[in-house]
């Protein structure tokens, strides 16, 4: 009889201009996983860095064989980093966790305890309350409210990309090729078994955070025009009641006619003014929208790759 075989983990690390960190992460995730059953595997994903980041993944290569690295041809972002992980990824089970130190390897064996229960995904929720207020804290609790009121697929609040998935949910993942990608709501969104497991989250082991605010921005639209038509119809509600506005005017007018007291109807220029530049208004909003939901589409039928991997330089 053959001896049952270990289950495969992968665990899928993006990282940009980390270099001065991926050892460190490294030796904490390695630790963290000392003796469990399973058969680790690492896909660090480099996105573009410009720093030397490709060197310290070189050396961690070179001494760790459980380590394959993964370039991307510039940076494409976080999202499109972890996408190119799983797509790499072969393993039954994949994590998929910051390089930054910040998700701690610890919940590592517990996740995987909890997939072995028949969990397909296990979804880690940061907890912010015991953190300072920040801008940061307080944009991202305010852009939940915002998603989980307006769409239909219910995003956990602080919910990280910190996260363990089975092969049949990465699978599905893999089958949804949208260009504007925000993981977060993929995952909520294919609604197999999950289970949220909450951390406290550490300090960065060294560097800055790699999400300016123009990332951050740019996931918060990804996430609400990929995940919501609602604001679609903001406009076109708002252009409907500006419609009967101008409809209850116009039977308000048509009333002096019809009593014959035209001559207590004032010229009027203010408000007609008034009216013009608002429905101006509305209208530009409804088309601002239509317009961003064009470029969407645009974006969805060219089809093109969500990311590009990088070549080995040629060796002489
Ligand atoms: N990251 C990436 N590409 C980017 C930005 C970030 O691969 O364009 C990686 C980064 O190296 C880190 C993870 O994504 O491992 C999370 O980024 P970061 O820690 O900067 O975000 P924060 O924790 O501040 O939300
Ligand atoms: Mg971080």
């Amino acid at each position: 009889m053959f001896s049952k075989k270990k289950t495969t983990v992968d665990l899928v690390i993006p990282v940009y201009n980390e270099a001065g960190v991926v050892e460190q992460t490294h030796a904490r995730i390695s630790a963290a996983l000392e003796g469990l059953p399973y058969d680790f595997h690492f896909i660090y994903v480099n996105d573009g860095s410009r720093d030397g980041t490709a060197d310290s993944l070189s050396a961690l290569t070179a001494r760790d064989p459980r380590v394959t690295p993964l370039s991307l041809s510039r940076n494409f972002g976080h999202q499109a980093a972890l996408t190119a992980g799983l797509d790499a990824s072969t393993a039954d089970v994949v994590i998929t966790m910051d390089g930054d130190g910040q998700h701690p390897p610890e919940m590592i064996p517990e996740m995987l305890r909890l997939v072995a229960q028949g969990y397909d995904i296990v979804q880690t929720q940061r907890m912010d309350e015991a953190q300072p207020a920040s801008f940061k804290k307080w944009t991202s609790g305010l852009f939940y409210r915002l998603i989980n009121s307006i769409s239909r697929t219910q995003v956990l609040a602080g919910a990280a990309d910190f996260r363990a998935l089975t092969r049949q949910a990465v699978e599905a993942l893999k089958a949804m090729p949208e260009y504007h990608r925000f993981l977060r709501g993929m995952v909520a969104w294919i609604g197999y078994p999950t289970v949220i497991l909450p951390y406290q989250p550490a300090e960065r082991i060294s560097g800055q955070s790699k999400y300016s605010t123009r990332k951050m921005f740019r996931l918060a639209m990804d996430a609400i025009f990929s995940f919501s038509l609602v604001p679609l119809y903001i406009g076109l509600s708002m252009g409907g009641l500006f419609l009967f506005m101008a409809f209850a005017e116009a039977v308000y007018v048509l009333s002096f006619w019809v009593t014959g007291r035209t001559s207590g109807l004032a010229p009027g220029w203010s408000s007609l003014m008034f009216m013009l530049l608002i429905v101006g208004g509305i209208l530009m909003i409804l088309m601002g929208f239509i317009g961003v939901y064009i470029g969407y589409i645009f974006q969805e039928v060219k089809h093109r790759p969500v990311y590009l991997l990088k070549k080995d330089p040629p060796h002489d």
